[in-house]
């Protein structure tokens, strides 16, 4: 898929000044592996103004500092299994105590369950903070499957292999996709259709996200 990084950059330029004035936003940003979310999240952050909480990279991170967290998180996600819901409350416990998150905030592949869902929503009713949005990027399987095996070659991930993205595919339906309903039934759910290119698809996202400033 062609990629289009001069206008990346520019929209980023000229959108950020008059976006980190507007209200803070708390979002969740949901969907499939594959789906462009690493790519569409990094845009849509320069969009908005907002620090990004991403689960995935900073368990990849601790792996690769070889910390005993992230030796513990390697044995799952090596496998394309979710790492335990008390590692990763923990974690993003201990990065939402950061002054930087207090207003504004992107969660990248977090939620993933439906008990950290409920732990965030705790948390954030704490702070008096609730969400925003949950966002879903939506796309066909075999796309997503294509898109990540591209991915493999470019990246080198040890979970972008075959096996480990079916087995990735599967965790995402059985317990992931139930969060969808629990964010339609709060009235917080938007879903974008994920298929097209990059800039069709964030094109969506701003649209949606600005329907909800
Ligand atoms: P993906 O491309 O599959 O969306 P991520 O970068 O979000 O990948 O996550 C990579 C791996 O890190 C997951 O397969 C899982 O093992 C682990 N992981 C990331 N976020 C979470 C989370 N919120 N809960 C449990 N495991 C997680």
């Amino acid at each position: 898929m062609p990629t289009s990084e001069p206008a990346v950059t520019n929209l980023a330029d000229r959108e950020t000044p008059e976006a980190t004035a507007e209200a803070a936003m708390l979002i969740v940003f949901i969907g499939p592996p594959g789906a462009g979310k690493g790519t569409q999240s990094k845009r849509l952050l320069s969009y908005l103004g907002i620090p990004h909480l991403s689960t995935g990279e900073l368990l990849r991170e601790e792996k690769s500092q070889n910390t005993s967290l992230g030796r513990l998180a390697a044995q799952y996600m090596d496998y394309g299994r979710l790492v335990p819901d008390p590692l990763v409350l923990e974690m993003v416990g201990n990065r939402l105590n950061h002054p930087t998150y207090a207003k504004g905030c992107m969660f990248d592949g977090f939620p993933r369950t439906i008990q950290q869902a409920k732990s965030l929503d705790e948390s954030l009713l704490q702070r008096g903070t609730p969400l925003t949005m949950a966002l879903e990027l939506r796309a066909d399987e075999n796309e997503l499957i294509g898109r990540m095996l591209k991915r493999a070659a470019a990246e080198k991930r040890v979970d972008d292999n075959p096996q480990t993205i079916a087995q990735r595919m599967d965790v995402y339906k059985k317990q992931t996709a139930p969060l969808l309903d629990y964010y339609a039934q709060q009235g917080l759910l938007v879903t974008i259709d994920a298929m097209g290119s990059q800039d069709e698809v964030f094109n969506r996202i701003t649209a949606a996200v600005d329907a909800r400033r």
